[in-house]
């Protein structure tokens, strides 16, 4: 019930999270790190969907354009491509189409439950998003949209994302370093006189137990992005255009196909 170990395939890096058994054949949550299916791409989700042969499974993929918001959409034919509303969240409970998101950094987060019915919550969680209160917008959305939701029924996933040791922002003079002073855990950030260095995972882990998650339903990737360019898209450690390509399926209908990448 965490992170698989990534697999090569023909050079493609793949991670699978490996869910709980009582979400055995309910979800699928594919994590393709860096290779070169995911290079071809260039961060482009039309790119990579074709580049892993997604069209042909009759899947139809929801891909938002993400702009660091608090912003999340619903399992619906009406947002999969050709469409590309802007979100950083995507709500999958119907196991129909599959959601995805792209990340070079910014941490990817997945919450899913079976209570009272299968769904799961895919976000897009970089500083920013998270400074903005998105894990908390995440679960009122839940509780809106999931009748009967319940925190501590839920387990979470915070994904590969830029880590402490390479993640400082300017103390002064910025915005958005403002705002995470005013909104993050205190735990989260260290001052360092001239810098903060802020802990993105740890506070989406704080933040997450103080909305009712669990600590033994709460799995950690832990490993930094920035440090580990052989693994994974950076865009502090260079990568300007590719990204990591995040997609999941959840519902009673994922069952019904079964592509390539969720047999692995
Ligand atoms: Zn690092």
């Amino acid at each position: 019930m965490s992170f698989r170990l990534a697999v090569s395939i023909k050079g493609q890096l793949i991670q699978k999270i490996a869910p709980p058994a009582e979400l055995e054949g309910l979800l699928d949550a594919t994590l393709f790190l860096r290779g070169p299916l995911m290079d071809s791409a260039r961060g482009n989700p039309e790119e990579a969907w074709r580049a892993i042969g997604g069209p042909a499974t009759g899947i139809s993929l929801i891909a938002p354009v993400q702009v660091h918001g608090t912003a999340f959409l619903e399992e619906k034919a009406l947002w999969a491509l050709p469409s590309r509303p802007r979100a950083d969240g995507i709500l999958l409970d119907k196991g129909v189409s599959a959601g995805s998101l792209r990340f070079a950094d910014c941490l990817p987060l997945l919450m899913a439950s079976r209570h009272p019915r299968p769904w799961a919550l895919m976000v897009h969680a970089g500083f920013e998003g998270t400074a903005k209160g998105i894990v908390h917008q995440a679960l009122e959305f839940l509780c809106g949209r999931i009748q009967g939701f319940q925190a501590k029924n839920a387990f979470a996933w915070i994904g590969p994302g830029i880590g402490p040791c390479c993640y400082t922002r300017r103390k002064t003079g910025d915005e958005k370093t403002a705002l995470g002073l005013k909104s993050l855990p205190r735990e989260s950030w260290t001052d360092l006189g001239e810098s903060i260095r802020f802990d993105i995972p740890e506070a989406l882990r704080i933040q997450l137990l103080s909305l009712g998650l669990k600590e033994d339903r709460l799995f950690r990737h832990g490993i930094c992005t920035s440090c580990h360019p052989e693994q994974f898209y950076s865009y502090r450690a260079g990568d300007s255009r590719a990204r990591i390509f995040f997609i999941v399926r959840s519902g009673p209908a994922v069952h019904n196909r079964h592509p390539w990448w969720e047999n692995i």
